[in-house]
Formats: C-alpha cells, structure tokens, sequence
C-alpha cells in the first residue's frame, strides 16, 4: 500500500492519478468487505461454552450437561465424580471441556443407563480424554443387546480403560464421597425394551434425594412403584425420565416423587417433540423449578451442606 501510494505522485501525470484512484478504490473495497468479514465471523463464533460453565465448591453438584438430544450428567459429591451417560458421539467433545472445566482428569464411576446412541455414543472419545475407575450398567437380557456398531465401539472404549465394571439391578448400593447411592431399577433382566432397562439410581447426599432415571418409561416406573418402598421416592431433584417424553414421568410415579426441582435434557427443535406439553404440565402439578436444556443449555444443581439450601444455575443460553 505505501509503495503504491507513491508512484502516481511521482509520476506526476492525470493517467496515473486516474490509475491511482481506481487502485486506491478497489482496494478500499477489498479491505471494506474483508472487515466486514472478520466482523461477521467474530459474531458468529459461539462463545466459549467452558467459559460459562459455572464451578462450584458445594459439596454436592449435579450438572445437567447441555449436549443436544441425549443425557450426559455429572455428579460430585465431596470431590468424587461420576458420569451418568456421554450422549451421542458428536457431543463428547463438548462433555471433554466440560469435564475439563471442572479440572476432572478421572471418574469414579461412570454409568451408561442402557444401551442407546443418545446415552453410550460419545463414551468412546470422552474415555479416551477421562477414565472411569469404574463403569456401571443395568443388568439386561441377552436378546436386547445391540447389534450396532455404536455399541461396539462403547465395549472397546469400556474395555480399554480397564475399568472394573458391574452390572446392576434394584437394592445394589454403593457410595460416592459422602452420598448413597442405591439402585432402584432394573428390577430384574426382564424388561422387555431397551428404554425399560434403564439404571434407575436414587442418590441420597445429607438431606436431600435426586432422582436419575435414563429413559425409563411408565412400565419401568410401575415396577419401581411395585417394588420399592414408595416413601424412599420422594426427591428434591429429578431428571426426568426419556427427554421428557409423554411416555415418562407417569401421574403415579410423580405423585411419589413429588419432586421440589426437576431437569430435562433434550435438544432444540429435536424431532421427537421433547419434552412433550402434556408431561410439562403434570411436573407444573408439583413444581415450577423444571429446567430444560434446549432451553436454559447447562443446569447446575448445588446443595450447600452448611447451609442445607439448594440452588439451580443456568449458563444463560436463553
Ligand atoms: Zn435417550
């Protein structure tokens, strides 16, 4: 530009002047469009989601992670974690930062509710980044196993962390820090969809219960209501079951559960129509703190022992 900017002044003829006009013009053009360019790229970066990841010191958190359609849930009770599913594949780069984020180079456990793509996809690469010491799942009839290659890929991934790992079923129990876990369903390796093998755990952390429910539908929620003793169901917190389809979070079940905060995980404008108006409205009977991903993006639930009080954060997607 600066040696341009010279030559028609040297030159010292109308033509040249004329030339150096166009070419100052043409290039005014030129780096006019590409401003606008670099402006409208900058504006169209999403902002970095790790950066609106809130982190916490509550002793105990649960963190609804925002991946789309599918579940991918962190629990940290006293420092230990567990992960309960790493939905879809092309969403464990986004659970990777936000483990990350939250300075988590190991799992104690990690849970795959049951055996669908929106649950076990993104195990594979976020194993990759993050092992579990331990890998948990429901217990199933051999006739339900996937043929897929999703499935595959999880048992390699399962396989090359070393992980130990247990299959589950209704009064299994186990600790993580100073919570209780126990397992409310599957009751059994009958259930007779995939959906319905779905780990049920009940997660109990000084005074307060949440609820984890993978995809269960309304069979899966019967038997838990035929099984379990129906007053260790009541909750603070519940995610609700299948993305909050209508085929979950039946009328009795709720009635149990009564839950005080509920989350949803599901995508924007999924094709499945979730969460589903009607369940809406029957959680509305209980409470109005329903959070839902596609909406709000990240939801944080903390209780503060100290304090005994709970709180939900949002990262302020909407
Ligand atoms: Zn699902």
């Amino acid at each position: 530009m600066a040696e341009k900017h010279q030559i028609p002044e040297n030159a010292g003829n109308s033509k040249n002047k004329i030339i150096y006009s166009i070419v100052v013009a043409i290039l005014s053009v030129i780096a006019l469009i590409s401003g606008q360019y670099s402006t409208q790229h900058t504006q169209e970066t999403p902002e970095d989601p790790v950066s609106q990841v809130p982190v916490s010191d509550a002793e105990f958190q649960v963190h609804v992670i925002d991946v789309g359609q599918g579940d991918s849930i962190l629990i940290s009770a006293d420092g230990q974690t567990m992960l309960i599913d790493a939905a879809e594949s092309s969403a464990s780069e986004k659970i990777i930062n936000y483990l990350s984020a939250q300075g988590i180079t190991e799992l104690n456990y990690a849970v795959a509710t049951h055996m669908h793509a929106d649950h076990i996809g993104g195990f594979p690469k976020v194993f990759a980044a993050v092992k579990p010491k331990t890998m948990l799942e429901p217990v199933y009839q051999d006739s339900l196993i996937p043929t897929t290659k999703t499935y595959e890929k999880y048992l390699d991934a399962v396989e090359a962390t070393g992980a130990d790992y247990q299959a589950l079923k209704t009064g299994d129990s186990f600790t993580l820090g100073n919570a209780q876990i126990t397992v409310l369903a599957p009751v059994s390796e009958h259930a007779s969809s995939l959906n319905n093998t779905s780990l049920v755990l009940r997660v109990q952390y000084d005074d307060i219960i949440c609820i984890f429910t993978g995809d269960m539908e309304t069979p899966e929620e019967k038997t838990i209501l035929n099984t379990v003793d129906n007053a260790q169901l009541k909750a603070t917190f519940l995610k609700a079951g299948h993305h909050g389809s209508d085929t979950s979070s039946g009328e009795a079940f709720l009635e149990q559960v009564r839950p005080e905060y509920v989350a949803i995980s599901c995508g924007v404008d999924n094709k499945y129509g979730h969460p589903a108006q009607s369940t809406l409205e029957h959680l509305a009977a209980y409470t109005d703190q329903v959070y839902i991903t596609a909406q709000q993006g990240d939801l944080v639930f903390l209780y503060d022992k100290d304090t005994k009080s709970c709180k939900m954060l949002t990262n302020g997607k909407g």
